[in-house]
């Protein structure tokens, strides 16, 4: 049996080919680390990142599973499917765990209806509303190898990006994971990251 542990569930970088492909279907059947193994270190992983769902592909694993929920509350969603779809849709603010800082505004349907499978492998059919169903579009794209950058033009992303770079400047903290933000900034502003280092003496492990 593989042991997760929460600490070694690391974040991929967003264009790591297990983010960009339909994970795998986690298979009951399996030996292997137990359903409600992976979805206690994963809740337990999102709630250190200071999210409110987390996908097992953000941290590395191939598996067509995520967490999500508000302090204890905790739902464990194995090989989801989205069967329904509201009309209504509604325009909000999203952040991602796998892009730290960009907030970028989704429209999606309020209400959505989906099946899957519980951390006992028991068949759910439930309708979400509301943040609910923010939270599982937002991580059903995950699922799909998709993520909310993928949502928005080019233009859109850009501006948020620049946004995200003005905070640096301005030397306002935006995550408090340094490890993690350096690994995301130094990819795209190599220069800021190198001229906050200098500045606040600070040396990146990696
Ligand atoms: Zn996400």
């Amino acid at each position: 049996m593989i042991i997760l542990r929460k600490d070694k569930l690391n974040l991929v970088e967003p264009d790591n080919e297990v983010m960009r492909a339909p994970p795998a279907l986690y298979d009951f059947t399996n030996e292997g680390e137990s359903a409600p193994g992976i979805s206690t270190v994963l809740f337990e992983r999102m709630k250190q990142l200071g999210g409110v769902g987390l996908s097992a592909n953000q941290v590395g694993l191939d598996l067509r599973v995520f967490v999500m929920g508000l302090g204890e509350t905790k739902i464990a969603v194995f090989n989801p499917e989205i069967i329904e779809y509201s009309d209504i849709e509604e325009l909000f603010n999203e952040g991602c765990l796998s892009y730290p800082g960009i907030v970028l505004g989704i429209k999606r349907p309020i209400k959505i209806k989906a099946t899957y499978q519980n951390e006992t492998g028991q068949i759910i059919e439930q309708e979400f509303n509301g943040l609910t169903a923010r939270i599982f579009q937002h991580e059903y794209d995950h699922m799909n190898g998709t993520d909310y950058t993928d949502r928005v033009s080019k233009f859109k992303l850009d501006y948020a990006k620049k946004k995200v770079e003005k905070c640096v400047i301005e030397g306002k903290v935006v995550d408090t994971d340094w490890d993690r933000m350096h690994t995301y900034y130094s990819k795209i502003y190599p220069n800021i990251i190198a001229q906050l280092e200098k500045e606040a003496g600070i040396t990146a492990k990696t």
